[in-house]
């Protein structure tokens, strides 16, 4: 079995571009929500520069399980959810077989009359929204799905996808850089250039570039660098471990999940695996001071988190990573190129055993590769879409495990933002004060 990133140095897409001395726009971060912005600005006839530390989609966005989802949303996500499947239909045919995109559904598996009812709960959400949501019985779930697991029934929305993360997202940027958009490789941002309490710029390891409207899109990394910027954004990452099997018989086409593991079918005839609950949490001086703000979430799922006191050296919330640095020094971006969490090994075990025991006909899946990636996580679990104090500034962030599916609905919505055009969605629930301003922490009704 190997392990590691999903994207290998040697993978073909490479955007080795030079750095312009000015643009209209800087976008901080090469993962779904820096490149989908920069698609619909470059289309949109705006001047705009990426700058991604390491490789493009080489941290969460190739890391993850490929769900296109609309099910068991936030409410205040779900509208730009549904726009997003819509773009990720309407780019599908430039994306091609890189995409990988396929409606083959969602559904959540129930064990208990408990989680049968919470699903039964989410069904009005679902039709106030107009989505082709519906509840399978025991029996109808045996037709489709035959197994040991005993499972009561089950949450499904057909018109749900999957798709190819370590594909699709080089395969968007490709389109951004066709559409006019920079993309720069290797080229950590550094810091913000201000005047008069305006973004005038940013200074890169490659040197500066001058603009006044610059987007953080930076994944696990945008809680440090909006720090070293003056600003405050709460967030916690998780590690989230990933398997990915074997050619296997394709008994499930969709995305399923149940309280024990998730299962999608992969583009190459194997599926990827996911323990469905379990979190690894460091806990580093950012996480620590934010600790009250999450503590909601601890208590929530105390049983499937687990904390660590030390993060491994270079991660972003690690006791000794330095907090303060200035544009002509190193930072802690390009001291990590990419992000590549060991994944937990004992819980790929466990994945293999859960498998087989809940469908013997199948047996222990052979794993191909296994890894693992940080999730990003803020503690109301949606992200933040705003222009910060600092004017011209905008973040992008806080996708919270979830923003692989909604990311071209957030690349749209942010480059219309930042356009300064209506964004089309209420999007108060996302504004970057919420943590600050003395709102309380409010979870949405997801399941
Ligand atoms: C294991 C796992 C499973 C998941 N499953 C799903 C799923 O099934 N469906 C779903 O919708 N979502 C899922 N997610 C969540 C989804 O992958 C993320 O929400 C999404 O990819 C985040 O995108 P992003 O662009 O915000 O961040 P990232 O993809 O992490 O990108 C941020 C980028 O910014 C770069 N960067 C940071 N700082 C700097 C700097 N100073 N200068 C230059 N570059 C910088 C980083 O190198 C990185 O490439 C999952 C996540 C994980 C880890």
């Amino acid at each position: 079995m190997q392990t590691g990133g999903p994207i290998a140095a040697t993978d073909p897409v490479r955007f080795p571009g030079p750095i312009p001395d000015a643009t209209d726009v800087v976008i901080i971060g090469g993962g779904i929500a820096g490149i989908a912005t920069a698609l619909y600005l470059a289309r949109a006839g705006v001047a705009v520069t990426v700058c991604e530390k390491g490789r493009v989609a080489a941290e969460q966005s190739s890391r993850n399980w490929g769900w296109v989802r609309q099910q068991g949303r936030d409410l205040d996500e779900l509208p730009i959810m549904i726009e997003a499947l819509r773009l990720w239909e309407g780019l599908q045919p430039e994306l091609g077989e890189a995409a990988g995109l396929r409606r083959t559904g969602v559904t959540y598996l129930a064990r208990t009359e408990a989680q049968l009812q919470a699903y039964e709960g989410w069904l009005v959400h679902a039709r106030a929204h107009g989505l082709d949501t519906r509840l399978l019985s025991r029996a109808e779930l045996d037709r489709t799905l035959p197994n040991a697991a005993g499972w009561l029934g089950a949450l499904t929305t057909p018109s749900d996808a999957r798709a190819e993360p370590w594909t699709a997202v080089p395969a968007m940027a490709r389109l951004a850089a066709d559409a006019g958009a920079v993309i720069v490789e290797e080229c950590a941002v550094r810091t913000i250039e201000t005047e008069a309490g305006h973004v005038s710029g940013v200074v890169t390891e490659k040197g500066t570039i001058r603009a006044a409207r610059v987007l953080l899109a930076g994944g696990a990394w945008s809680s440090l660098f909006a720090g070293n910027a003056g600003l405050s954004i709460p967030q916690l990452s998780s590690r989230a471990t990933v398997a990915a099997t074997e050619a296997m018989p394709d008994f499930w086409p969709g995305n399923a999940a149940d309280d024990r593991f998730a299962f999608r079918r992969r583009a190459d005839g194997g599926y990827t695996l996911a323990p469905g609950t379990v979190s690894d949490f460091w806990i580093g001086p950012g996480a620590f001071r934010h600790v009250r703000s999450f503590a909601h979430q601890f208590l929530r799922d105390v049983t499937h988190t687990r904390l660590h006191p030390f993060a491994p050296a270079g991660f972003p919330d690690a006791w000794r990573t330095a907090r303060r640095w200035r544009g002509d020094e190193q930072s802690p971006f390009e001291r990590m190129r990419v992000l590549d969490p060991a994944p937990n090994l004992r819980l790929v075990e466990k994945l293999q055993r859960d498998f087989a025991e809940t469908f013997p006909a199948l047996g222990r899946p052979r794993i191909k590769r296994a890894w693992a990636g940080m999730i990003d996580a803020t503690p109301d679990i949606v992200p933040i879409l705003d222009e910060t104090p600092i004017r011209g500034f905008f973040v992008a962030t806080g996708l919270s495990g979830h923003g692989f599916g909604i990311g071209p609905g957030i690349g749209r919505v942010m480059a219309d933002l930042i356009r300064g055009r209506d964004p089309g969605h209420d999007l108060t629930r996302f504004r970057f004060g919420r943590f600050s301003d003395g709102s309380p922490v409010t979870l949405g009704p997801t399941l």
